[in-house]
């Protein structure tokens, strides 16, 4: 028997995936209204989110933790550790659950849902590690995943008859059958792949990240920094990092995401990468390795190759550059990742 003398609403974590989707609808049939709340990072970009929130109908909190230096604290340092990438999917869950119980406490949600499935994920969704995650999230009793309740300790939302407990599922495992017969029953033909998502959990972006937290601090990491991460070749050199562009598009994110007073290097008149050098007060032989780089991926033909440098596109500079085989050799072994 179901609550019913007050409009019971609950607060959805959302990552716009189909098991957030299906949780959303099952609490939903519950004639329990259900607002969802998304957190973006430059590792998790919201669009998925939108997309889904804006066919399920349903209102979306977005909070973007792109610049959180405390979220950043748990990437660099994980309480519970990390997946097979760097991603630290325990403490992740737990600082956006405790986010997302601000929101719970302030808008007045009765109780959280989120899309979890027992055992659907190695790391974070093993029994004892979705209760670690109810409880290190202060969220004992107030977190509900309606896939897998059954299978999983009674919460006190059932206990005060908030939800109904026979509409409630025992989904549990790596087969995602169930949740497809429902996506079906639901009609829900359009939704993003499980595996797609984060990108923490790829191994391309672990070692420039880790590359990152030795170089710089967190009170230093801004969001211009984490998006380089997603773009182009790092090498790191001595203390310096060159970023060389591996296409037009990528080239052109190089422009928008320089430092007013980092530079910038590129053959013009010529195909060649654009590359960024990200030291504002660069030393000549680190102006040589970044000419270096440009002449190298710029794969011209010529023994000696000009190449334009600036950190003002008013002011630009031109350094001859002669390669040599040994030494180019040697400077791609500071490859990062
Ligand atoms: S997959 Fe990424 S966003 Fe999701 S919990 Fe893990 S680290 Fe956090």
């Amino acid at each position: 028997m179901v609550a019913k003398n007050k409009k019971i609403r609950a607060l959805a974590m959302f990552s716009g995936g189909l098991d957030s989707i299906l949780a959303i609808k099952l609490i939903q049939e519950q004639e329990i209204e259900v607002t969802a709340i998304n957190f973006t990072t430059p590792f998790f970009p919201n669009d998925k989110a939108i997309e889904s929130a804006s066919k399920l109908g349903i209102k979306l909190i977005v909070v973007d933790l792109s610049s959180n230096k405390n979220y950043l604290n748990i990437l660099k340092k994980p309480k519970h550790g990390y997946g097979a990438g760097l991603n630290p999917c325990i403490d992740c869950k737990i600082f956006m659950l405790k986010e997302a119980a601000k929101v719970m406490k302030k808008e007045k949600f009765d109780f959280i849902i989120t899309g979890e499935v027992l055992d659907e994920r190695p790391m974070s969704q093993t029994y004892n590690n979705l209760k670690i995650i109810e409880a290190e999230s202060g969220l004992k009793g107030k977190l509900l995943r309606p896939l897998s309740a059954k299978v999983l300790p009674e919460t006190d939302i059932v206990k005060k008859f908030l939800v109904n407990p026979n509409q409630l599922l025992a989904i549990h495992g790596r087969q995602r059958k169930e949740q497809f017969g429902l996506a079906l029953r639901y009609n829900i033909t359009e939704y993003p792949s499980p595996a797609g998502g984060c990108l923490l959990c790829e191994k391309t972006i672990k070692a420039k990240l880790l590359d990152l937290f030795e170089y710089r601090k967190i009170s230093e990491i801004d969001f211009n920094e984490l998006t380089l991460l997603k773009i182009g070749r790092h090498f790191r050199v001595g203390k310096t990092k060159f970023i060389v562009g591996r296409n037009k598009e990528e080239n052109e994110k190089l422009f928008l995401l320089k430092k007013s007073k980092e530079y910038l290097f590129h053959i013009i008149g010529a195909s060649s990468p654009v590359v960024l050098l990200k030291n504002e007060k660069p030393k000549k032989g680190e102006i040589e390795i970044a000419a270096k780089f440009t002449a190298y991926y710029s794969k011209s033909p010529e023994k000696n190759i000009l190449i334009d440098y600036w950190k003002d596109e008013k002011n630009k500079e031109k350094i001859s550059i002669k390669l040599n085989d040994s030494e180019m050799e040697n400077l791609l072994k500071n490859k990062i990742g």
